[in-house]
């Protein structure tokens, strides 16, 4: 079984769903990530449901039990180290899925993607990711490039499989989502350029991980 992320258009900035882009939900107490090696502001990715019933299919997040929240610098691409999982250039935080409200955004540097982009959630019996991409592309006469990823399951790794072990506990931190780099020019993120994005938590020590390969 494979449930993919599929692009549901523009959605308000501050929605409480399945996102990427806009203004992250966070909780009272938060400090906007800062990157390790320029330090300035890090850009806002994409805020993925954890843990929630029926966070797989609904596309909320305000019924999720935690949320993952995903951050990258992207004021100098490719110089920050931005694909590894603890060089600094990324952020992946794990929040409790209630109080949550939209941060304050800083106002230099690259904090904010271009468009905020809703997505549904499909779910198909076959367990490839690529082979679901696909069979859902034909069934639906959609592009391909309308899968921004797969929620939960099983990792589709371009390279060797990287799962981080969790910074708290050691042990392989969970699969929580696959990003496609977007839909187009407007949303896409930067994977390096055909790259895929994956996000880990562990959700016992409150701990996520985020690293993409291309
Ligand atoms: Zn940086
Ligand atoms: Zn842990």
């Amino acid at each position: 079984m494979t449930t993919l992320m599929t692009y549901a258009g523009p959605v308000d900035e501050r929605a409480p769903v399945m996102r990427t882009g806009g203004i992250p939900l966070v909780p009272a107490v938060f400090t906007w990530p800062l990157c390790a090696t320029c330090s300035g502001p890090m850009m806002f990715l994409a805020q993925l449901p954890v843990d929630g019933p029926g966070a797989h299919t609904s596309g909320s997040v305000a019924d999720a039990r935690h949320v993952l929240s995903v951050f990258m610098c992207q004021n100098d691409p490719g110089a920050c180290e931005e694909w590894d999982p603890f060089a600094g250039g990324n952020e992946a935080f794990l929040f409790d899925g209630s109080g949550l409200a939209a941060a304050a955004v800083p106002t230099d540097g690259e904090a904010l993607a271009l468009e905020t982009c809703g997505i549904d959630c499909a779910v198909l019996s076959e367990d490839d990711y690529g082979g679901a991409r696909s069979q859902w592309s034909q069934a639906h006469g959609r592009l391909a490039r309308d899968v921004l990823g797969q929620l939960a399951g099983t990792p589709s790794w371009l390279q060797g499989d990287e799962t981080p072990a969790c910074p708290s506990c050691a042990a392989p931190m969970g699969f929580v989502a696959q990003l496609e780099e977007g839909d187009g020019h407007r949303t896409s993120m930067n994977f390096g350029g055909g790259g895929q994005g994956y996000a880990f938590a562990c959700s016992p020590c409150g701990e996520g991980s985020f690293l993409w390969q291309c």
